[in-house]
């Protein structure tokens, strides 16, 4: 039955409910804010990321047990209504599985080092091998020429605290060729020395870039390390070791990121996308690196898919791969997506752990600043989120959205305690606060629909020269050029 509406009401009643629902009344978007945050604080959470975390386990890009996370992430997009998602493959350079490590001193005593593999390192030959230690401390190849005959068939061990005082960022661009002239010199192998005490092993590679190490890299820990350097500069110091590391290594491979989206009902070609890390170091399982902040993001979906329409603009979700070997997954993606990067309003990132939130980082743009404040303000305060940073990292995955112009907000929380699980062993499901983890993953929904329902763009796209201007600042140009995503 067909039913003429200005039949039964005048037509200037029927004009002001469309004009109603077309600027969406303040009080409209609070309803709506505080249906996201009740659905995310009596949601299932908590079981998602235990299904993540606990069920899976490290997620090494590349690995099959991402592959099967990817998997389960796209189930789960869809068990909550989510019809549209994909799997989209980029390839990296090299797939890299740990095997095992087993390092010990020989002389001047017999006792084990606390060792592990650097990621992408390749196994040292069946066996192991052995060798006294020599230290490199300056990383200029005339150096390393003058040190070569004391390399040939010697461990090398990094003395990565000179190496590393001029600034972590500044050596590592030198630190890359490096390990092909210890190669090209005889090297054994490497030994890195962890920064942590207690002989903990943080989880890194040697590059950003997926590709496999030139020799055995083996990480060692901190305190090993530190004794060794002590006996080495006794006089007539000498330490002989032998370290045996077996990996699993292949050639070029695919790895999927995941990419649900739900389309907007007025301007479904604009969108906004959430987005999150999938893959992990395999130390620990992953749960706050990243299995909150990808949680957070299939929450969100399933939050908006519940709403009863849906937004104005479409909102993508985002799981991506290769974050650990250099934001691989999200480079990967603007690359493909370039030519509809135009309209992607806004990216919101969360990979800062689950530390209770502050708001968001707007990547060292006032302009964003400006135009979030009456979000915050309004939306986000009873959320302990309206905070807004104008702190600019290349350290996750708004990175490629924010060197191409694209206005980039990444989740802020509060991080004192992050760095006692960050790429170890003890990033397990048992430290992330349900509250906290919640608090944020209502913040993400949150802010995701004011933007994907606001009547103008949060902010414009800046252009090639404002980038540069940001990356200036942040004093990340070096950095970037040498990652080879930057050119100025
Ligand atoms: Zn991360």
């Amino acid at each position: 039955m067909k039913i003429n509406l200005r039949r039964l009401v005048p037509f200037s009643v029927v004009l002001a409910l469309v004009l109603a629902c077309a600027a969406e009344p303040a009080g409209d978007v609070q309803q709506t804010a505080d249906r996201l945050v009740g659905s995310i604080l009596t949601g299932p959470s908590m079981g998602t990321l235990r299904d993540l975390a606990d069920a899976f386990g490290g997620r090494l890009s590349g690995s099959p047990t991402y592959e099967h996370a990817a998997e389960w992430a796209v189930t789960q997009f869809r068990s909550d209504g989510i019809q549209n998602v994909r799997m989209e493959a980029f390839t990296i350079p090299n797939g890299w599985q740990r095997g095992w490590a087993q390092g010990e001193m020989t002389s001047p005593m017999e006792r084990p080092l606390h060792v592990a593999s650097l990621g992408w390192s390749p196994s040292t030959p069946q066996g192991g091998v052995q060798g006294d230690v020599v230290v490199i401390s300056d990383l200029s190849p005339d150096s390393i020429a003058a040190q070569g005959a004391q390399i040939k068939d010697h461990i090398v061990l990094l003395d990565t605290a000179k190496i590393f005082a001029q600034g972590y960022r500044k050596a590592l661009p030198l630190l890359r060729p490096v390990y092909g002239l210890l190669r090209d010199a005889g090297a054994l192998a490497v030994l890195y020395p962890d920064r942590e005490k207690d002989n903990v092993l943080n989880a890194h590679a040697a590059g950003f870039d997926a590709r496999l190490g030139l020799l055995p890299i083996v990480q060692a820990g901190m305190e090993d390390a530190q004794l060794i350097l002590r006996l080495l500069h006794e006089p007539k110091g000498k330490v002989n070791v032998k370290l045996e590391v077996q990996n699993t290594t292949a050639g070029t491979t695919q790895v999927h990121n995941v990419v649900a989206e739900i389309r907007g009902r007025e301007h479904p070609e604009e969108w906004i996308l959430i987005g999150a890390h999938l893959d992990s170091w395999d130390f620990g399982t992953g749960a706050q690196d990243n299995g909150t902040g990808s949680a957070m993001v299939l929450e969100a979906a399933r939050a908006i898919a519940s709403l009863p329409q849906p937004p104005r603009r479409s909102i993508r979700f985002a799981l991506w791969g290769g974050e650990e070997e250099g934001l691989l997954g999200s480079l990967a993606y603007t690359q493909a997506h370039r030519a509809e990067l135009d309209k992607c309003v806004a990216v919101l990132n969360t990979d800062n752990g689950a530390g209770h939130p502050r708001g968001w980082k707007v990547e060292g743009r006032k302009d964003l600043k400006d135009a979030m404040q009456p979000i915050s303000e309004s939306l986000l305060k009873g959320l302990s989120g309206d905070d807004l940073s104008m702190d600019m990292t290349y350290d996750t995955d708004h990175g490629p959205f924010l060197l191409q112009g694209i206005p980039a907000l990444d989740l802020e929380v509060d991080m004192s305690h992050y760095m006692e699980i960050h790429h170890k062993s003890s990033d397990t499901f048992d430290k992330v606060d349900p509250l906290n983890f919640k608090a944020g993953a209502a913040i993400v929904a949150v802010t995701a629909w004011a933007l994907a329902q606001d009547p103008q763009p949060i902010a414009p796209h800046l252009d090639h020269a404002a980038v540069g201007e940001i990356i200036r600042k942040a004093g990340l140009e070096e950095f970037l050029k040498d990652l080879g995503v930057w050119n100025p």
